[in-house]
């Protein structure tokens, strides 16, 4: 069977990564599952843990980054988060593709140690339209903005690192773009 595409999708928090990606793996013909990170940061309303993320402590964290469990880690906000590499190796050797949301730290990490990812990085029209979608959330203080808006100003010019660059101006294009930019990453590997 052909080993699944390891997918690396990043971009500066409340870009709509979440929602465009969400339905991108809906979508059966894609044949994508989401990687389940390991972070060790509290969980949120909600969330459930083996589905969300693997919960852990840091110390548990720290033994898996000295047990070589991680494909990649990164800090984010004072927190770990990382991708455990066996439950990746098993779905792609199923043939799934495997799709990690991840931050720019640990996705340049990937694109060293997995040169045949796809990546994509996930823009937003302007940062003028980032601040107002993030003020819209109205899930953040004054001063989580502020964080937010500075490490989008940061990471957005990591976008020419990645193979690809969708601006996130129409979110029915965006999905319809990634969705058939992985079928065509699937179709040239044959
Ligand atoms: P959140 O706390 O909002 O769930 O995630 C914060 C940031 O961490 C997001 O940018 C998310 O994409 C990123 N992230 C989630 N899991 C991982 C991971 O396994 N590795 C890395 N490097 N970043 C992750």
């Amino acid at each position: 069977m052909k080993k699944g595409l390891l997918i690396v999708v990043s971009g500066p928090s409340g870009v709509g990564k979440g929602t465009i990606l969400k339905q991108v793996v809906a979508d059966p013909a894609n044949n994508i599952v989401y990687s389940v990170s390991m972070t060790t940061r509290a969980k949120r309303e909600g969330e459930v843990d083996g589905v969300n993320y693997f919960f852990v402590d840091k110390q548990r964290f720290l033994q898996a980054i000295a047990n070589h469990e991680l494909l990649e880690y990164a800090q984010f906000v004072g927190n770990y988060y990382g991708t455990p590499l066996k439950e990746i190796e098993r779905l792609r050797n199923l043939g799934k593709n495997v799709l990690l949301e991840i931050e720019v730290v640990g996705a340049a990490q990937v694109m060293k140690a997995c040169p045949d990812a796809l990546t994509v990085f996930i823009t937003p029209p302007s940062l003028a339209i980032l601040e107002q979608r993030i003020r819209g959330r109205k899930t953040e203080s004054e001063e989580l903005i502020q964080q937010r808006l500075l490490k989008a100003a940061a990471e957005i010019p990591l976008a020419s690192n990645y193979q690809y660059v969708i601006c996130n101006d129409d979110l029915d294009k965006a999905i319809a773009t990634i969705s058939s930019i992985v079928k065509k990453e699937v179709l040239i590997r044959d």
